[in-house]
């Protein structure tokens, strides 16, 4: 049994760099794609911003000619008061009639005034966006940049030592004690041994029983913690 927490000490050490790279082999392209879609919200944000812009300077010019109509009308009904004999009546309906066209119009202009605020303030926020945008993507570029010759080099890493792995593999290792130790480095973080010092796990810190610990030192069998299932070695066996 020594001989197969030998091979697997000597897999180990390639296996936690192992881990480690093809660990960054996932974590560059899903970082790339986080910050990708921080800027994607950006863009869909002032995207937003320039559309109610669009949408109040159409209710604007909706109101300005509601204001414009309304001025002419006021032009016909006061040529028309103008041409009218001086009938008090008449007279009365043509001056309502423009009072009421006036309020329209001042109500119109009004409205537009507080659009064209609010436009300016969308248009400030598009312009403020649009810098942060960028901003963020110059910063992207580079970032995107740097991905790329890390994960070529990580790539290249996994090669080496998928290589060097295949050579240290050893064929006298008990398939299931194999498979729990390939399982252990998954669920591990890439650490499937642990050095077993003075009855204490060197991986989970914990005090394995003094029967546990002589079988570990014994070296027939196969151990494996109590607490994180990590396969025992005696340190400086
Ligand atoms: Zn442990």
């Amino acid at each position: 049994m020594q001989d197969t927490i030998q091979a697997l000490l000597a897999l180990q050490e390639l296996d936690s760099d192992l881990y480690r790279v093809k660990d960054e082999l996932r974590r560059l392209p899903a970082e790339r794609a986080t910050r990708r879609a921080q800027i994607d919200a950006l863009v869909g944000r002032r995207d937003e911003t320039h559309k109610r812009a669009l949408d109040l300077k159409v209710k604007v010019k909706e109101l300005e000619d509601v204001s414009t109509v309304a001025r002419q009308r006021i032009r016909k009904v006061e040529n028309e008061m103008a041409h009218s004999r001086a009938d008090v009546a008449l007279h009365a309906a043509y001056a309502h009639q423009i009072k009421s066209l006036k309020k329209d119009i001042s109500l119109a202009d009004e409205q537009a005034l507080t659009h064209m605020t609010e436009i300016e303030t969308f248009e400030a926020e598009e312009k403020r966006i649009q810098a942060e945008i960028d901003a963020a993507e110059k910063v992207f570029a580079e970032f995107s940049g740097n991905v790329d010759k890390e994960m070529a080099t990580a790539q290249a890493r996994l090669g080496e030592l998928e290589a060097q792995r295949k050579q240290r593999m050893a064929p006298n290792i008990e398939p299931e004690i194999f498979q729990h130790y390939e399982r252990l480095l998954q669920t591990r973080e890439g650490i499937a041994l642990a050095a077993l010092e003075e009855r204490v796990c060197q991986a989970c810190y914990i005090q394995v029983p003094v029967n546990l610990y002589v079988r570990v030192a014994r070296g027939t069998a196969v151990v494996t913690c109590p607490s994180c299932d990590r396969i025992f070695y005696v340190a400086g066996a």
